[in-house]
């Protein structure tokens, strides 16, 4: 079988619906979670399937929710590098740092993730058109991929939303909304549309099941990169929590598989400290969070007030020993900079903040010299040139340069 997709089914009130027509969320207002028959797919097949098929995240495709290959809308996404960090995580304290660098993924941002596999199922149930609101990279993504499936976008988004977003929008012909607000406001105009309109599925975080298991292919690609075995640690920039639910689901999966054995890596949710709704919670023992008034970061990706999963980042904290943590944009934008002189590697500010995370994780003896810590860099340094360092020295032509300093 292509698919070994069975229903999905509720993580707050446990109702069941079927995964043939299209789904929103869950009556009582939870998102909901596409189930496999775990079983069937453990006993006709083993995880040795993987290995030499095509290096994108359709590898997994009896983990995923489309029915049939030729279903799948892809340019290519998955199968990002993971890297070792030798020189910093020697300076971190940290030898066995890995980088999961979704830098090199189309559209710029693991976002493709979610909108390869959201915009596929979509369009394979029939969706005709889909409609988010977005801070940047997810309406870029999804706008992009649904002009690769022939479907219509509509995305509304903040009118400061990072410019190079609103160009990839623009570029793949939605019909674009620049809205003198936030995003919660720009999710009720949304909602409205969608409710006036025919044919379009509101597609935005956790509303639909299947971005999630886009995100999803992250933990599998990162045990199967590493052979199967686990890491220690696995620390993700949180905004909607999709990635580090998708991550946990996964890993749930892998185990229940029989794929996979042992202690579950630690996960941690990194956040910055002016939006640090989930570091709160976790730190009051809740099981839910609160929103946080006036959210502000440069690193936008993760300034999210109010997750609808929240539940859902905690209880895979809370499962896997793993924690929260918030750093500063002073912390997280350095990191950036110490990346890219000592790895090489130009990472956004998001990534950074894991970077910036594991030395205060350390400092504080949470994460153990001998850990294998996996970080993920969700996007790439290039999209936000606003966080960047781009000074020089200034020459004329008949200038000369200096000899070396010192
Ligand atoms: C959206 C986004 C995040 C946060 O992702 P979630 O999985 O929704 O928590 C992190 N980094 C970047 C670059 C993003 O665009």
């Amino acid at each position: 079988m292509f698919s070994y997709l069975t229903d999905l089914s509720c993580p707050r009130c446990g109702a069941r619906y079927p995964a043939e027509a299209i789904q929103g969320v869950c009556r009582c207002g939870s998102p909901l979670l596409a189930r496999y028959d775990l079983s069937r797919l453990a006993a006709e097949s083993s995880r040795a399937v993987f290995t030499g098929r095509e290096a994108s995240l359709w590898r997994y495709h009896e983990l995923l929710p489309v029915s049939r290959a030729e279903n799948i809308v892809s340019l290519g996404e998955g199968m990002t590098p993971l890297i070792a960090l030798a020189r910093l995580g020697e300076r971190l304290g940290v030898p066995r740092l890995l980088m999961k660098d979704e830098g090199t993924i189309p559209t710029g941002s693991f976002k493709a993730r979610g909108a390869a596999v959201g915009v596929s199922r979509a369009a394979e149930l029939g969706v005709r058109g889909i409609a988010m609101p977005t801070n940047g990279n997810a309406g870029a993504a999804w706008a992009l991929y649904a002009a690769r499936a022939g479907l219509s976008a509509l995305i509304a988004m903040p009118e400061l939303a990072p410019a190079i977003c609103r160009a990839e929008v623009a570029s793949a012909g939605a019909e674009l909304y620049l809205v003198r607000g936030h995003i919660g406001d720009c999710g009720r105009l949304i909602n409205a549309a969608v409710a006036r309109r025919d044919g379009l599925q509101e597609v935005s975080t956790l509303k639909e099941p299947y971005r999630l298991e886009g995100k999803k292919t992250m933990g599998l690609e990162i045990l199967e990169q590493l052979g199967w075995t686990l890491p220690d640690v696995i620390v993700y920039p949180t905004g909607g929590g999709v990635g580090i639910i998708g991550i946990h689901k996964a890993l749930t999966e892998l185990v229940e598989l029989g794929w996979i054995s042992g202690q579950l890596p630690r996960l941690v949710a990194v956040q910055a400290s002016g939006c640090a709704p989930i570091v709160r919670a976790f730190e009051a023992g809740a099981r839910e969070s609160s929103p946080w008034p006036d959210p502000h970061t440069a690193a936008f990706g993760i300034n999210v007030p109010k997750a609808l999963g929240d539940f859902l980042i905690l209880d895979a904290i809370y499962r896997t020993n793993g924690c929260a943590v918030a750093v500063s944009d002073a912390e997280l934008l350095a990191a950036q900079r110490e990346i890219a002189s000592t790895e090489g590697a130009l990472v956004c500010p998001e990534g950074a903040a894991t970077v910036a995370a594991i030395r205060v994780l350390r400092g504080r003896g949470e994460i153990g010299e001998d850990d294998v810590v996996v970080a993920l860099n969700t996007g790439a340094g290039v999209k936000y040139p606003q966080t960047l360092d781009a000074t020089g020295v200034l020459l004329e032509p008949d200038g000369e340069i200096p000899p070396p300093a010192g």
